[in-house]
């Protein structure tokens, strides 16, 4: 995928969460590598809403720039810690989203933070999450970063203790609705928890058969972000304000004032 295809996905995907309200204040970041080897990566600029951010508002950088990095004014050093030491130690790693979504980050801080596999959504997840243990405040040091990277491991999602989520994945797509039912398989559980009543938890033959059922259908993922893609179009369609077009990524594009030019959809180019 180019980088212009990658660039409108990324702001798409940026969008879709904050109409679900999975966002968290203009904190949180997501970055998708953008190389073969995926050292050069795009990711948000520090501080912007989630709701606003155009595909051609996404910093293009290189995880093997130093931590000297996270001074310049537009990088949110948390950002840079984590997704720069993500590109630079995982090459396979395409894209990598972290949030705070309410009900995962609530299930994130319990002491026992498994996702227990009582229906689908939850049983998505059977053994399929990697726990880190040790927050010790926001991770900006590329110390913090890299010691997220070893803890996730071979596994693709990270419930961060005391703090939030990652997931990462080959694609924007697969990581978007991997994040999105990450976050309702938590509210489900969540609330299963509050009724107080004990949990009738599947048995381990049925929740992997049924995270390997999910891992099947990969087509699925990409299909609920397509549709996604096009509920927004048709939103923003209808109330388009604060669009603009898509200048050509690279150090000569030049960005239009935001509520300016409108030919160029989609909405959150
Ligand atoms: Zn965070």
């Amino acid at each position: 995928m180019d980088e212009r295809q990658l660039r409108v996905d990324l702001a798409a995907a940026f969008r879709c969460f904050a109409k679900l309200g999975m966002h968290e204040a203009v904190a949180n970041h997501f970055s998708a590598a953008v190389s073969p080897d995926g050292r050069k990566f795009l990711m948000n600029p520090k501080w912007v809403h989630f709701s606003r951010i155009r595909a051609s508002d996404l910093l293009l950088l290189d995880a093997d720039d130093g931590e000297e990095l996270a001074g310049r004014k537009d990088i949110d050093a948390t950002a840079w810690a984590i997704h720069g030491q993500i590109h630079r130690r995982a090459p396979h790693i395409r894209v990598a989203m972290h949030l705070h979504p309410v009900h995962a980050t609530a299930i994130a801080c319990l002491k026992d933070p498994e996702i227990k596999p009582i229906e689908q959504n939850t049983a998505r997840y059977f053994n399929r999450l990697a726990f880190d243990n040790e927050f010790g405040g926001m991770a900006d040091t590329a110390a913090e970063g890299a010691r997220l990277v070893a803890t996730l491991g071979d596994k693709s999602r990270l419930m961060m203790g005391n703090h939030g989520v990652m997931v990462t994945s080959s694609s924007i797509g697969e990581a978007f609705d991997d994040m999105y039912t990450l976050e309702r398989a938590c509210q489900i559980l969540s609330i299963a928890y509050a009724t107080g009543q004990p949990l009738k938890v599947l048995s381990p033959e049925v929740a992997e058969k049924t995270a390997r059922d999910w891992e099947g259908i990969v087509d699925f993922s990409i299909a609920h972000f397509e549709e996604m893609k096009r509920v927004l179009d048709k939103e923003d369609a209808i109330d388009p304000g604060g669009r603009g077009t898509v200048p050509a990524p690279g150090p000569s594009s030049t960005r239009p004032p935001r509520g300016g030019d409108q030919r160029d959809p989609p909405a959150f180019a």
